[in-house]
């Protein structure tokens, strides 16, 4: 039996991040880049006017106030996405408008609030210090400036950016395809009846959204009996995918096949066993670039395993840098029994007291028992070397609201 830590460094040692995909900036949003964006472009493309005015020159305007404007001569009206025909000069302005092409000859723009048109003309009452509402071309972005480095996660204001430098498509990392096998005679469809002794495959929803929370995509595939055949063919088709999830038979009951399976299919087993509570059966193994997690049946086994092992790997080949579920410090509203030699994951509902934050457990602490890791929003991390955790001790929880 290994310990938690090294059951992670374990897996963590062989996760690398997936190979880059090219997607059109529609789909990359929160995608993590595989590349480093260099601009090609300066951004804004060209000098432009950042307000309805007149663009004309500041030193016309020196002596204009509200009372006593000055009048200049307007001699055309530039349109945004129009080129201007006509050069600035001393006496002169012309009508401009926000993002429009900034006229040769003018130096800054007087906003259309501060002047008043008369025929041809127009009252300037303010005086415009130089360069005032005017957009430098490249003021916000130069070309040959790297604008976002390898790493980062995607957000709506990167993908803007990378519109405007003109980037179409953009290399992230693939998203881990994540094929989920049932293995269990017992399991059932969960649009069925019910027979005698049978239950729903509820693993298979479990995990299929804590897949997707994870950022992958998951492939649920159909439940695998438990005789060594189903369970050897299944594990097969199942390895097509980058990831394979299975849940139960890794156990050590008569009809649990999966390790066995697992060796006669050629996927080498890295552990199999974690000093921990829930999910102890777990085991996990590699064959090529597939990675292969045999979680336990119990529905708070897989998912506690899910969280702690699977997410981490999940992120780490999407590209995340970021891969672990944050943790806080809290103190035990009550006291618990643990189970010595063994970390305990201890689900638990947190409330926010002046003094920190108050672990509650959420009901049974069974693996079986799904509705208390329902009720909960962490788990509280269990001392290994002791077999009670006292009301008021303090603990890290991990906290699995994201
Ligand atoms: P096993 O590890 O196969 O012995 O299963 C342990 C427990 O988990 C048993 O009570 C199973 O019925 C239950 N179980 C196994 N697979 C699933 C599943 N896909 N959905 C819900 N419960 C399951
Ligand atoms: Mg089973």
């Amino acid at each position: 039996m290994i310990s938690v830590n090294q059951a992670l460094d374990e897996i963590l040692e062989v996760v690398k991040p997936l190979a880059g995909e090219r997607v059109s900036l529609f789909e990359a949003s929160g995608r993590v880049l595989a590349e480093d964006i260099l601009s090609r472009r300066d951004v804004p493309p060209f000098t432009n006017s950042a307000m309805d005015g007149y663009a004309l020159r500041h030193e016309d305007t020196i002596d204009a106030t509200e009372d006593s404007p000055i009048t200049l001569q307007v001699l055309e009206v530039i349109q945004a996405g129009r080129v201007p025909a006509k050069e600035i000069r001393a006496g002169t302005a012309s009508k401009i408008m926000t993002g429009a092409i900034f006229p040769n000859g003018a130096n800054a723009v007087v906003k259309v609030e501060d002047t008043s048109e008369r025929n041809r003309s127009v009252l300037i009452k303010t005086h415009a210090s130089k360069g005032s509402n005017i957009r430098n071309s490249g003021e916000d972005i130069r070309s040959g400036q790297t604008i976002l480095k390898r790493g980062r996660v995607l957000l709506p204001a990167d993908i803007g950016l990378l519109a405007s430098v003109g980037r179409a498509f953009v290399l992230v990392h693939q998203i881990p395809k994540v094929a989920i096998l049932s293995t269990g005679d017992e399991l059932s469809e969960v649009d069925v009846p019910l027979s005698p002794g049978q239950i729903v495959n509820s693993n298979a929803y479990t995990l299929a959204a804590a897949v997707r929370e994870a950022g992958a995509q998951p492939v649920p595939l159909a439940i695998a009996q438990d005789t060594m055949d189903a369970t050897h063919s299944a594990l097969e088709e199942a390895l097509r995918h980058n990831v394979v999830l299975s849940t139960g038979g890794v156990s050590v009951g008569d009809f649990d096949f999966v390790k066995s399976a697992m060796d006669q299919i050629g996927i080498k087993r890295l552990f199999w066993k974690i000093a921990q509570k829930p999910g102890n059966p777990l085991t996990f193994g590699v064959r090529g670039d597939h990675l292969y997690f045999g979680l336990p049946g119990n529905p708070v086994s897989a998912l506690v395993c899910f969280y702690l092992y699977v997410a981490p790997a999940l992120r780490r080949m999407a590209g995340f840098r970021k891969i672990f579920f944050p943790t806080v410090e809290v103190t035990m509203a009550e006291k618990i029994k643990e189970a010595k030699g063994l970390t305990e994951f201890i689900r638990c509902k947190l409330t926010r007291r002046v003094n920190g934050r108050e672990a509650q457990l959420t009901g049974t602490q069974s693996s079986g028992a799904l509705s208390s890791l329902s009720l909960g929003d962490s788990l509280v991390i269990g001392d290994a070397d002791k077999d009670v955790l006292a009301e008021g001790t303090k603990a890290m929880a991990i906290i699995l609201d994201r």
